[in-house]
């Protein structure tokens, strides 16, 4: 795994050295990261870095993951798509798997850390734990427009926190608790990020029986109906009728989330017949994720709703042409017609997409501008020191962090 050095020829030596300050004035502060899987979807990928390189900076850094059986995790993906406003039955029943689940969480977790920084709803009612020390709500999700029962329910804990943090203005609520605005990040130098030899991209194209004859679509996301894979395919119909081109979508699935293999199957039901959709099941595997990007021509993101978009970042930083939906993170990464398109249908996907392999001058100065703003804004050394000064901030009353 990269050191913090390593960033110096990306972002120069003096980010790494305010860094490293920031660093020294943490020290002898236990954070403990909890949240509800360990590998798959955009929380675990951010901490499986950040964890590592805050440590390195000095800042005892702690990870710690809530169990959960089936039905907790299909309550908590309830709540999940009733926060981003889709419609869901969430039942009284439902509350009361989810306080079970957490009660068992409140009694096996220790809550050990100076500062314990809880990722979204799943592991939200530890906060019950609360002592003398500091706790942040980090909310991945947007909420601006949730479903008030489920939101309803979560701001009962939410108020007990000490901060809660938003990845955007557009993305929070009006709260009685201080928030806090940090997008995400990307890291540059991690497996999934870095640059690859030309030969890992080749072999990972033939493990998948994908060649390259015809421009690669590509959306990488987890089977998830908000992330509109069928819209994808359809998008992708639309495109073909024109010009002939070869469509991937690849996923794995994320523990915490149980919908995964039945939208994985209504995928491959839908795309049985086409010999140029590939459907990937993916390992867990950065080095391919990041090969798949690389070999695209166009990555597509047809989210329905998202919270930050990390594949768009991923995809920018690849200098990819990049269509995706005007949802969530996704319009603070791509500046439409400047660093990507956005759309807003099937329609306007293929649109876009048609545009795009037509033009390929274009398609190519999109993907540059998109790289630029995904330096300039979302790399993991500039979320590190939001974080840092973040941390800091607690010990300090508000009026003086605002004078700061
Ligand atoms: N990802 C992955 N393998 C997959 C699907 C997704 O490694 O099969 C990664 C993807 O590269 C990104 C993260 O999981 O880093 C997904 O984050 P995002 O914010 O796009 O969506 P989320 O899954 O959190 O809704």
């Amino acid at each position: 795994m990269a050191k913090i050095e390593e960033y110096i020829p990306l972002v120069g030596q003096a980010v790494i050295d305010d860094l490293k300050l920031l660093g020294e004035r943490l020290k002898g502060r236990v954070v403990q990261h909890i949240n509800s899987t360990p590998v798959g979807g955009g929380v675990a990928e951010i901490l499986n870095r950040m964890v590592p390189l805050l440590k390195e900076l000095g800042v005892d850094t702690k990870w710690d993951v809530i169990k959960g059986g089936e039905q907790f995790f299909e309550v908590t993906k309830k709540f999940h798509n009733a926060l981003h406003g889709r419609t869901e039955e969430v039942t009284q029943r439902d509350f009361e798997i989810f306080m079970e689940t957490s009660q068992q969480n409140i009694e096996n977790i220790d809550t050990y850390g100076d500062i314990v920084f809880i990722h979204d709803p799943q592991p939200i009612a530890l906060i019950k734990k609360k002592a003398v020390n500091k706790w942040l709500w980090r909310c991945h999700v947007d909420v601006s427009e949730p479903n008030e029962k489920v939101w309803g329910f979560l701001m009962d804990f939410i108020t007990k926190y000490d901060s809660a943090v938003f990845s955007a203005p557009a993305f929070s609520r009006k709260l009685p608790i201080r928030q806090f605005l940090i997008p995400p990040s990307i890291d540059p130098l991690s497996d999934k990020n870095r640059e690859l030899p030309e030969e890992t991209i080749n072999s990972v194209l033939r493990k998948y029986d994908i060649e390259k004859d015809k421009p690669i679509l590509i959306q990488i996301s987890r089977f998830d109906r908000l992330k509109d894979p069928l819209g994808v395919i359809d998008a992708y119909l639309q495109v073909k009728k024109y010009i002939d081109c070869q469509l991937v979508l690849a996923g794995g699935t994320a523990e915490d989330d149980p919908e995964g293999f039945k939208v994985l199957s209504e995928v491959q039901e839908k795309a049985k017949n086409d010999r140029d959709i590939h459907i990937l099941l993916l390992p867990q595997n950065d080095i391919e994720v990041n090969a798949l990007q690389r070999a695209a021509d166009i990555i597509v993101q047809k989210s329905l709703k998202e919270g930050f978009g990390l594949t768009v970042a991923e995809a920018l930083w690849k200098a990819k042409p990049v269509v995706a939906s005007n949802v969530g993170g996704i319009p603070l990464q791509i500046k439409h017609k400047y660093s990507g398109l956005l759309c807003y249908s099937v329609e306007g996907a293929s649109f876009a997409i048609k545009q795009l392999l037509s033009s390929p001058e274009y398609a190519k100065k999109l993907g540059a501008n998109g790289r630029e703003h995904i330096k300039n804004n979302f790399l993991i050394t500039r979320h590190l020191r939001d974080y840092m000064l973040l941390f800091l901030s607690l010990y300090y009353p508000e009026d003086i962090v605002r004078l700061c």
